[in-house]
């Protein structure tokens, strides 16, 4: 399986990282060896001294698909979770001033947290669900899928076009404004909803 990112999705996110507004979505890939731990333990790793937290909405891909017409990408995904894209913004700017790709940055072991899905259509509505990052009790991010700058449907339509869709493939949606570097004894909780759907503890 893969896991398809999108960045600068949410307009506040790409104001605060000083990012340019793109004119079609900005895509990158993380590998599934970066999913973290089934415990929740996030280790710090050694070669980046700014670990960001990016909480994200995701998508389950329910089937395979290429070249996916816009009206028909609600039938590809069945379910929806919340996580985190865990980026050495360090590493990640140092690529972005050399011309070089982020995969370091963003595809290193642990960088993904996945948290239990729930079928897509238990919401109302998918584009009005809304969604938080709790560190140490404290609200950093705060997000709400009416504000992304591309919807689930064109999303999956764009990433088609380039890539084949296999089922169990995640698409994760970009991050609301927020980031914040991560320290060790930080405690990370995903909410969706309001309710929670992770705990990460940073070591
Ligand atoms: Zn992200």
């Amino acid at each position: 399986m893969k896991i398809i990112c999108v960045g600068r999705n949410y307009t506040e996110h790409i104001e605060e990282l000083n990012n340019e507004k793109p004119k079609q979505p900005l895509l990158f890939i993380k590998p599934e060896s970066s999913i973290l731990n089934k415990e929740g333990n996030f280790l710090i790793p050694d070669f980046s001294n700014e670990i960001h937290h990016e909480v994200e909405i995701f998508l389950r891909i329910c089937k395979k698909g290429k070249d996916i017409k816009e009206k028909e990408a609600h039938c590809f995904y069945d379910a929806v979770g919340l996580g985190i894209d865990f980026t050495a913004r360090d590493i990640q700017s140092l690529c972005k001033e050399k011309g070089w790709s982020w995969e370091i940055a963003k595809g290193f072991d642990g960088a993904t947290v996945i948290s239990e899905l729930v079928p897509s259509h238990t919401f109302q509505d998918i584009e009005d669900v809304s969604f938080a990052l709790k560190k140490n009790n404290e609200i950093v991010q705060l997000g709400n899928t009416k504000k992304m700058l591309w919807k689930f449907d064109e999303l999956i339509t764009y990433i088609s076009k380039y890539f084949t869709l296999n089922e169990g493939d995640l698409i994760f949606t970009g991050t609301p404004a927020g980031v914040s570097k991560v320290i060790s004894g930080d405690e990370l909780i995903g909410e969706l909803e309001g309710k929670e759907f992770f705990k990460v503890k940073v070591i």
